[in-house]
């Protein structure tokens, strides 16, 4: 079934058949926040480009469905007529000519056909839905690939409709983009009931991405995507989707982080089917950098205080950032929460970095607005503190004369913020405890804040939205989720001194 215990943590080895239905799974219920923490191991030797993305130019042309597209030519058992159902059987057709076209010239193969397609309502207790797998979908808030018979099916009641709601129309083709990669990935021949789920999970996210990049690039027949906020909702979704901090984790993870997500489907988007292909349990490993248990444990944290405590604690921890990685003293001032602009003309509200004064300024009441979830509702308390540290990254650039408008500055922010999230990752000790204040746990360094479960998640959920993380002096981004997307996992991953190589 599509469906896994939601909470239940799986052994490290499953047995065959956890792991078969593991394969046929695809949970999706949006819920808390995510905990493993992956890179892509190794620092890009140059800046995220600002003109591109992965190779297309930056577009922001219409998203979503054609208007003039033809009717879908799949059968849908138990779908209807509605929207929904449309969006579904739209995308499950594009799929299922795409990988037909794709899938042979990959792997040298022919591509089998979804034998059957399968739609229910689970929150309509009147109408019985048809089976999937075999099994009953009453109440089944899923979607899935049913490995046994070929099957995908899918939840047009709270699961997509939510969706759709939330993230707009191209989220049932990347829910759908997850389960044909499932299908794909079985007939590649990966052994499904040996694989871990993680990595089954990861390489569907990475197929997803080959298929929106096709969508991006004009070749669907029912959809179209921008590459700006059209592929930003979509890498949303992935955002909405991930796992609740209970369900990840080392040795219990399904789909994985919103990090880690967003990481393989930007690999299936630069890339390829058979760079998805590659990917194993050692790539999975490889990429995943020495975190501390503590923000990989299960449970999800009561949310940080946003109050002046925790900013100083934010300040204190990112000069703490700048002194051990042995870079030249610069004066950091406490963050001003009494006057939102720092002395400016105006502000960039929720944070300010005043150059003139040199004030990096708070507003409370903003901060706390973005803690408690944001535009697009993903974000968190950790969100509000990356902003915050995103105008403290500019005031440490401006000690040292760097530019602090334009592209450049606003990815250096990005990647400074990314850098100062490692460093909370690794201040934090060995203890595997996460359900603590920043206080809990002893006194590392940074005045204690420490790096959490969904802390990372919630830092994606600010570079989606277009927030201040990667934002310039004037609070402006650049237009490509990627480029910030790469800059903060630039400086996660290689350090604050690889932003100031960068990002010069
Ligand atoms: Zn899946």
């Amino acid at each position: 079934m599509p469906t896994r215990p939601p909470r239940a943590r799986r052994p490290r080895r499953p047995s065959a058949r956890a792991a078969a239905a593991a394969a046929a799974s695809c949970a999706l219920i949006a819920a808390g926040s995510a905990c493993t923490v992956t890179t892509d191991g190794s620092a890009r030797p140059q800046a995220a480009s600002t003109d591109t993305v992965a190779g297309m130019p930056v577009t922001d042309g219409p998203s979503g469905p054609r208007a003039d597209a033809p009717a879908p030519q799949v059968q849908v058992a138990g779908g209807t007529h509605g929207r929904i159902d449309t969006l579904a059987a739209d995308a499950v057709d594009d799929l299922g000519r795409f990988w037909a076209e794709t899938f042979p010239r990959a792997f040298h193969r022919p591509f089998t056909p979804v034998a059957r397609f399968v739609s229910w309502d689970s929150a309509d207790p009147q109408a019985p839905g048809p089976l999937f797998c075999g099994d009953p979908t009453d109440g089944v808030a899923n979607a899935g690939f049913c490995l046994s018979r070929n099957e995908i099916g899918w939840d047009r009641g709270p699961l997509l409709s939510d969706l759709v709601a939330q993230y707009g129309d191209l989220a049932p083709v990347v829910v759908l983009a997850h389960e044909y990669g499932h299908v794909v990935q079985y007939q590649t021949g990966v052994r499904t009931t040996q694989a871990p789920t993680i990595v089954l999970e990861q390489q569907a996210d990475c197929y997803a991405g080959v298929f929106l990049r096709h969508v991006a690039e004009g070749g669907s027949t029912h959809f179209t995507m921008n590459t700006t906020d059209g592929l930003e909702s979509a890498l949303a979704v992935l955002v909405g989707i991930r796992d609740a901090p209970d369900d990840a984790g080392f040795g219990g993870s399904e789909h994985g982080s919103a990090f880690e997500r967003i990481t393989a489907f930007q690999e299936g988007f630069s890339g390829s089917a058979s760079a998805c292909a590659e990917l194993d349990a050692a790539d999975v490993d490889a990429r995943r950098v020495a975190v501390p248990l503590a923000a990989l444990g299960a449970g999800d944290p009561a949310p940080r205080p946003v109050d002046e405590a925790v900013l100083d604690a934010v300040a204190a921890s990112f000069a703490a950032m700048l002194s051990d990685s042995r870079l030249p003293d610069v004066r950091l001032p406490e963050p001003d929460t009494d006057d939102p602009t720092g002395g400016c003309d105006r502000s960039t509200s929720p944070a300010t970095f005043c150059a003139s004064t040199g004030a990096v300024a708070a507003d409370l009441p903003a901060l706390a607005a973005l803690a408690d979830g944001g535009p697009q509702g993903l974000g968190g308390d950790f969100t509000a503190l990356s902003a915050v540290v995103s105008r403290y990254a500019l005031a440490a650039a401006d000690a040292r004369g760097a530019t602090l408008a334009g592209g450049r500055a606003a990815l250096r922010t990005a990647c400074t913020t990314g850098a100062w999230s490692a460093y909370l990752g690794q201040t934090s000790g060995g203890a595997a405890t996460s359900a603590g204040g920043p206080q809990a746990g002893g006194a590392p360094r940074g005045e204690g804040l420490r790096l959490r479960p969904g802390d990372l998640d919630e830092a994606v959920a600010g570079l989606l939205d277009g927030g201040l993380i990667a934002a310039d002096i004037d609070g402006t981004t650049v237009p490509s989720a990627f480029a910030r997307l790469d800059a903060f996992r630039d400086g996660f991953t290689g350090g604050v001194h690889t932003c100031r190589t960068i990002y010069p």
